[in-house]
């Protein structure tokens, strides 16, 4: 080809849920290259790093081309039909011999939502269980949870546009400048119109140091923040009288709870000083609009749901929520974790939240697919590995997740994998989790397939095919209709767009959708009907449950804080180079960080005699590693931080298994380690 000739498909990034889209430069067949489209709905012609550079991922050395079946414990090349043709023997025998419940799938936030439809059909309709879980559970589980009973939705209220014009933001357990950097940069836009910034956060992060004001709480005391903050604005009157009248229910009890929480009591748990606190709550409470951001400084506890609630709390006490530069904002994590949510790649939850133990869903869904299926709620992803132990599970089909790195006390996911008689792993790279599996089978990544995500913001994006599959990789979509089809049940779609008709049929949140008209810009759901524009503000007239209700929450301590044994606190986030750990393909990417640097703070450095770049030993009660430290300020005294973007320092192996009670999202922002001098 003449240097000319390339191609543009603009498309949607598949790191973060920001949802930027980008134009892939093709030539010749392959990618080489990324640049701005300027007609891009959320972006612009903003990128960050990682959508910029991260393209090279695609033909990363450690991409799987074939598929892979183990003989004799090595795992060996075959052709795909030997490869589907086990996988389906497999999944029927242990099927008849022990139920369809000792079958289990994790599905993915990398896939597409048309790819996330089929998994969950497909072990509903054709496995016959609702064994199926995807990592929200592990990240934003508490924010589906505890939105929807606050709200009636479980999802973010708002939308990112307005954020450059936003008068006031409260950005509480988020860190946007390196995990969502594109939601950074309108903040940045908004501060430098005036915006006034509140930064709850532990650590001292970017946005913290551009703020009016910065609550350095202690780790996994937020419920007690936010009632403090809450309780100063009632005692100031600075509540919204007339919105918590006509809008909400529940106000008497939760006010009453309220009353456990005075200012001083507050500082005292939470390390805030008293005048932050009023000084937080006059800000928030008296501007005319201001924005709620979160993430997974706010979901990752034991009190997650909890956590989530109170936000709502704080949001309807002051009337901000149901119009534009208001609302409490949910950063998704991962590109499509909203949407494989959306698709009902949950145990209990059919597409668009339609309950499985609902009787007039379930037979709806009965006469949609032509089979019977379960009424039971199936396993949650904490609770497949313990029952792989206990051999109530048998096999597993893990699509795109490596859950051996990502998953809260590590080693205890490996013993479950372990006990599996099968497990099959699909991906796009050879993951540590792929290295344990019985059959591996090699996916497209993004480039490779047309299909759509859904960003944080609700929005239903088209991601658009620009490459062939490389090598001998099928798409996920492809891989799942042979299989379904071996199993005696067809699956025949001819293209996604074909399968996102069945979807709109039967999902109302996307009953409007189709692939034509999402075009450029995509459509923000509700998308109810063909004609609806979509939505870009929740909750305007109504709640999506009628009134917003007040939960009255009280303030519980982390599961595991630090003793004698453990005297740190461990905590673990991200950085602006990586998205988990599948950026370290991508050499461009993993060259700005190419190594875990433990924060610690200079004081503690001193104390045990390290030097900054220095390694130590870091141990739990779950597990040990060794890691390289960096000494900073960003981190108090007391507090070490961690990301879990590097497969040979795997911080999961020391994180704590506890979990939410409504969500079992694990606990993965506290725990105690002890740090030695190697
Ligand atoms: Fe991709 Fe997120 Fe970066 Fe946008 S902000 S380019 S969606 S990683």
């Amino acid at each position: 080809g003449r240097p000319w000739d390339v191609t543009k498909v603009q498309t949607t990034c598949p790191f973060c849920g920001t949802g930027c889209n980008f134009d892939l430069n093709v030539k010749d067949g392959k990618v080489i290259g990324v640049t701005s489209n300027p007609n891009a709905p959320v972006n612009g012609k903003a990128l960050c790093v990682k959508g910029r550079f991260g393209m090279d991922m695609i033909y990363s050395q450690n991409r799987l081309t074939t598929p892979l079946i183990r003989k004799e414990g090595v795992l060996v090349p075959a052709e795909w039909d030997e490869a589907l043709d086990l996988v389906a023997k497999k999944f029927r025998e242990i099927k008849d011999n022990y139920g369809a419940n000792a079958l289990a799938a994790l599905s993915s936030a990398h896939c597409t939502n048309e790819e996330n439809y089929l998994m969950q059909k497909f072990m509903r309709a054709v496995i016959g269980t609702n064994n199926i879980d995807h990592c929200a559970r592990v990240c934003h589980a508490p924010t589906v949870a505890g939105l929807a009973v606050s709200f009636g939705s479980g999802a973010s209220t708002n939308s990112f546009n307005e954020i450059p014009d936003a008068k006031v933001m409260f950005v509480i357990g988020a860190n946007p400048t390196e995990a969502h950097p594109v939601v950074g940069t309108k903040m940045k836009q908004a501060l430098a119109k005036g915006a006034k910034l509140i930064v709850a956060d532990p650590r001292k992060i970017e946005l913290a140091e551009g703020s009016d004001l910065w609550l350095r709480l202690r780790p996994g005391t937020d419920v007690a923040l936010i009632n403090g903050i809450m309780n100063i604005i009632l005692a100031n009157g600075w509540e919204d009288r007339s919105f918590i009248e006509k809008r909400t229910e529940g106000f008497e009890k939760f006010r009453e709870n309220l009353e456990n929480y005075p200012p001083e009591i507050v500082s005292q748990l939470t390390g805030v000083p008293v005048e932050q606190l009023i000084e937080a709550a006059r800000i928030y409470a008296t501007a005319e609009r201001a924005m709620i951001f979160y993430t997974l400084g706010i979901t990752e506890h034991t009190t997650g749901t909890d956590n989530v609630m109170s936000l709502a709390n704080l949001a309807m006490l002051t009337g901000n929520v149901g119009k534009t530069y208001s609302g409490v904002n949910p950063l998704r994590g991962q590109n499509n974790v909203q949407g494989s949510c959306d698709m009902g790649a949950l145990p209990g939850d059919y597409p668009g939240y339609q309950k499985v133990v609902n009787p007039e869903v379930q037979k709806k869904f009965e006469e949609a697919w032509g089979v019977a299926l379960s009424p039971n709620v199936g396993l949650m992803l904490p609770d497949m590995f313990p029952a792989a132990i206990n051999k109530d599970l048998h096999a597993m089909y893990i699509m795109g997740e490596d859950p051996v790195v990502t998953d809260a006390d590590a080693n205890h996911v490996r013993r479950g994998l372990e006990s599996l008689d099968f497990l099959v792993v699909q991906d796009i790279f050879m993951s540590e989790t792929a290295k344990m599996a019985d059959v591996v089978l090699p996916g497209a990544s993004f480039a490779e397939k047309t299909g759509t995500f859904t960003n944080a913001e609700r929005r239903i994006q088209m991601v658009n095919q620009a490459i062939q599959p490389i090598s001998n990789a099928k798409t996920d979509g492809e891989i799942l209709c042979e299989l379904a089809n071996r199993m005696g049940y067809p699956f025949s779609y001819n293209s996604s767009a074909e399968i996102m008709r069945e979807v709109a049929r039967l999902t109302p949140l996307y009953g409007g959708v189709t692939h034509e008209r999402l075009g450029t810009q995509g459509l923000q759901w509700p998308v109810p009907t063909l004609e609806h524009p979509g939505s870009k503000v929740l909750h305007q007239e109504t709640f999506s449950r009628g009134k917003g209700i007040f939960m009255a929450i009280s303030y519980q301590e982390a599961n595991e804080l630090p003793d004698e044994q453990y005297p740190f606190l461990l905590s673990t986030g991200r950085k602006l180079s990586h998205y988990n750990v599948f950026t370290q393909n991508s050499e461009a990417l993993d060259s700005y960080s190419p190594e875990e640097l433990a924060e610690i703070n200079p004081l503690d450095a001193e104390r045990l005699g390290v030097e900054d770049g220095e390694r130590v030993k870091v141990t739990s009660r779950r597990g040990e590693l060794e890691t390289k430290i960096q000494i900073t300020d960003r981190v108090p005294s007391g507090i070490v931080f961690m990301t879990f973007h590097y497969m040979e320092t795997p911080t999961n192996v020391l994180t704590n298994g506890a979990s939410d009670k409504v969500s079992k999202t694990y606990e993965y922002k506290t725990c105690g380690v002890n740090l030695t001098k190697i």
